[in-house]
């Protein structure tokens, strides 16, 4: 008995990092995959294959509504139902305030928020009519502290916790759940990019000493997605080694 088991999960940008991870830690636990992003990796899709459940990629953008809405109709067609949806699609583009271009700015606001937006959006009618899902977005923990470099990043990341607790309020009666993850400091691609002198600094301030793995990130997602957290809604929780207590 899987702690997914019989459930249908639809997770953004998975391909690679947490999501993928995410992805992993589902279909371990019985669910079926349906996963989003610009580029399928057939790896990934092998790997949760591998595991014996359904997996499906689509090519997705994330930031467009009406793609999103498109992809979210042909998984339902392909799947039958959604019990659980994580908004893990994202990027940065850090520079300071005062170098920041609009674009920079639109990006990251499509990209991290929008794109929940537009998830969130498209199936909350399906849970409704389930009578019940678990929606996580993925924040971070500089959405809660800000952190100079990343206004873009820390203004979606922030604005993820607000759609969760607003969406927790306005769906709770439907019995959907939403809550965020805010992870610290994750050995993934995206902080692979940093320079080495960045890296570091960000290690010395965690009470752990190390980096998180995907895979801390997934068992929280685990946890949020399954009946262990029926009556968490509305929630953060932060996934940082202690460095942001
Ligand atoms: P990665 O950069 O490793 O992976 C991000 C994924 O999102 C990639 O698969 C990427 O696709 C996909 N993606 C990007 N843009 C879009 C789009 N427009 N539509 C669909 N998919 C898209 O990041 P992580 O795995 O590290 O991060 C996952 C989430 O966790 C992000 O929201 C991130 O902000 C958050 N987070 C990460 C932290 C960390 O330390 N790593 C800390 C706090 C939060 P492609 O491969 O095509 O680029």
């Amino acid at each position: 008995m899987g702690l997914l088991d019989g459930k249908v999960a639809l997770i953004t940008g998975a391909s690679r990092g947490i999501g993928k991870a995410i992805a992993l830690q589902y279909a371990a636990e019985g669910a079926d995959i349906a996963f989003t992003d610009l580029v399928v990796n057939a790896d990934t899709v092998a790997a949760i294959e591998a595991l014996g459940h359904r997996v499906k990629a689509y090519v997705s953008d994330a930031s467009s509504f009406d793609a999103a809405h498109a992809v979210v109709e042909q998984i339902l067609a392909d799947f039958g139902r959604i019990d659980i949806l994580v908004n893990n699609a994202g990027i940065t583009r850090d520079t300071l305030m005062l170098r920041m271009t609009e674009q920079q700015w639109d990006d990251v606001l499509n990209i991290n928020l929008k794109s929940a937006f537009n998830f969130t959006h498209a199936v909350t009618p399906v849970m409704a009519r389930q009578r019940g899902g678990s929606i996580i977005n993925l924040s971070s923990v500089v959405g809660e502290a800000g952190n100079a470099g990343q206004c873009n990043y820390s203004a979606s990341k922030a604005g993820l916790i607000g759609l969760a607790k607003s969406i927790a309020k306005e769906m709770g009666p439907r019995g959907i759940r939403a809550n965020c993850i805010a992870p610290g400091f994750i050995l993934s691609d995206m902080t692979a990019a940093m320079p080495e002198e960045v890296r570091a600094a960000w290690i010395k301030t965690i009470p752990l000493r190390r980096g998180g793995t995907v895979e801390e990130v997934a068992k929280v997602a685990l946890f949020l997605a399954s009946d262990l957290a029926s009556y968490v809604s509305g929630q953060v929780i932060n996934v940082c080694g202690g460095m942001a207590c």
